[in-house]
């Protein structure tokens, strides 16, 4: 037999060059040591990170940590039936929550189950929790107003759909309220609301959820929550699930208003996590990437362009600072990512300004194009005078003969603040706003009583309502406060000052 030694040495080369490495991955691997909900596991070199696992006992896993020879893995669950030497099985999927119309009217946990005994969700549709922000050419201007119902935000600091706006304060200065009541004030404007509470007590919880079926607004709103005695890893994902539910509506078309209640402990809950996967400590002890935990969540509010769907998202995200201290770790870094802040104040709380916002220090930096033109017109003086009633207010402490033009302004501030202040649920349409802050603006309160601006304002609402209704039909209809439309307000308002004696 005859050997070519070219012949057999090209077979070989062909083969070496088409030579596929077909890896086998080993699904199956094993506990080397588990505790404080975190698990490290033997085996799954394959795994991806975020990807589910299924542990022996039946508990979820999250890989998290994709080592060298190991994979450090979070518990969505308690550890204690999970043992060293359990079998862990790749499933192949990330974290998915179930979401659509199914959701509305729902409480559920961070994995998008039921906990309002109200039986299972019939999802159609499942979306995985993370998901990368839509890019620049799917986004839209944002120009439509998203009316929260609260006169001082409405008028000063104005959010528009698809905007992320910050509410920021130390506990206990009306944060909570001021989302509940942009929940409230969506009753039928078809926008859906989303709430996450994220590390919050669960009697908390449950009351809020009374205080929205109270009020109708469970008929448009999802709540979604991980409670404070729930492991970290929840209070972790649930701001992302809450977030990919409001998502799949806004793909559809329709407007999300979401709300993060708070993000303090939601950071908190992402250190503690971090620490436990022995993650590097920077900052305050948080790991490296907790700007971007926050900055991949509120990137994902977004306007989006008709083709894309024409919905969006605006968030309401909340910050807990401590002692007014807004230059710490994260609420710099929130600031930073939002479009603009509510800064709430104890010492304005404690006063009774309530809403307790400081007007120097909230600013709305894309939300001015998008309030109406008839707010835009009237609410311009408002900022101002409140910062030169402040500035004088502290002056007039020292001196008591003051000039006429400066009495004059001081009451004026006063009377502003006083007309600013709202009670709880009790939002009020865009066009009662503009009614009672022009009669501010213009000066018809610098007769009454300052306690008394608030029945003002009562009284004129309910005398304008049964005799010129046709006037805010008309502010609401057309958005705008044109001259004539002016000249019938003026009137109206002057009629009612002889009518009526407050
Ligand atoms: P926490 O730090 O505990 O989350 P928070 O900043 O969310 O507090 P809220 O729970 O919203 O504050 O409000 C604190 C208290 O102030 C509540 O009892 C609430 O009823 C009251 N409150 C909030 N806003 C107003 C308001 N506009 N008028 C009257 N009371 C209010
Ligand atoms: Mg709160």
């Amino acid at each position: 037999m005859l050997l070519r030694p070219e012949e057999i040495a090209s077979v070989i080369k062909r083969e070496i060059s088409s030579y596929a490495p077909r890896l086998s991955v080993a699904e199956e691997g094993s506990v080397v040591q588990v505790g404080d909900g975190i698990a490290r596991v033997y085996g799954l070199g394959g795994a991806m990170s975020g990807e589910l696992l299924e542990f022996q006992s039946g508990v979820t896993g999250m890989a998290l940590n994709l080592e060298e020879d190991n994979i450090g893995a979070v518990l969505l669950g308690s550890d204690e039936s999970v043992r060293e030497g359990d079998s862990v099985r790749l499933t192949g999927r990330v974290a998915q929550v179930p979401v659509g119309d199914c959701m509305t009217g729902r409480v559920v946990n961070a994995l998008g189950e039921p906990i309002d005994r109200k039986g299972p969700v019939n999802a159609s549709a499942f979306r995985p929790i993370e998901r990368v922000a839509p890019g620049v050419i799917t986004r839209k201007e944002v120009n439509v107003p998203l009316q929260t119902g609260i006169k001082s935000i409405d008028a000063m600091v104005p959010i528009g759909r698809g905007q992320r706006e910050l509410i920021i304060g130390d506990r206990q200065t009306g944060k909570t309220a001021i989302g509940v009541d942009a929940i409230l004030n969506q009753k039928n404007t078809g926008v859906l609301c989303v709430y996450v509470a994220i590390g919050q007590k669960m009697s908390t919880v449950a009351r809020l959820v009374k205080v929205l079926e109270d009020h109708g607004a469970m008929d448009y709103t999802t709540v979604i929550a991980a409670g404070a005695s729930e492991p970290s890893p929840m209070q972790y994902i649930v701001p992302f699930s809450g977030c990919a539910i409001a998502e799949e509506w806004m793909e559809r078309g329709k407007d999300v208003l979401i709300i993060y209640d708070d993000l303090s402990k939601h950071a908190i809950a992402y250190r503690a996590m971090s620490l436990l996967l022995r993650r590097p400590p920077g900052r305050e002890a948080y790991p490296g990437d907790v700007f971007y935990l926050h900055s991949r969540l509120l990137e994902r509010s977004a306007r989006l362009t008709d083709e894309y769907g024409g919905g969006s998202i605006t968030a309401l995200p909340m910050i807990e600072t401590q002692a007014g201290d807004i230059s710490a770790y994260i609420p710099t870094n929130v600031i930073s990512i939002t479009d603009g802040q509510i800064y709430l104040e104890t010492e304005l709380f404690n006063a009774g300004i309530r809403p307790a916002i400081n007007p120097g220090l909230s600013v709305s930096r894309v939300g001015g194009s998008a309030q109406i033109k008839a707010m835009k017109k009237i609410a311009g003086p408002i900022r101002t005078e409140l910062a030169q009633y402040r500035e004088l207010a502290a002056f007039a402490q020292f001196g008591s003969d003051l000039d006429k033009d400066t009495l004059n302004r001081l009451r004026q501030g006063e009377r502003i603040v006083e007309i600013l202040k709202q009670p709880q649920y009790r939002p009020l349409p865009a066009e009662s706003q503009v009614m009672v802050l022009y009669a501010v603006t213009h000066k018809y309160l610098r007769d009454i009583n300052v306690e008394k601006a608030l029945d003002f304002e009562r009284e004129f609402l309910a005398w304008i309502d049964s005799r010129h209704p046709e006037i805010p039909a008309e502010i609401r209809e057309t958005g705008d406060l044109s001259e004539d439309l002016e000249r019938r307000l003026k009137e109206a308002i002057e009629n009612f000052m002889k009518e009526v004696r407050i």
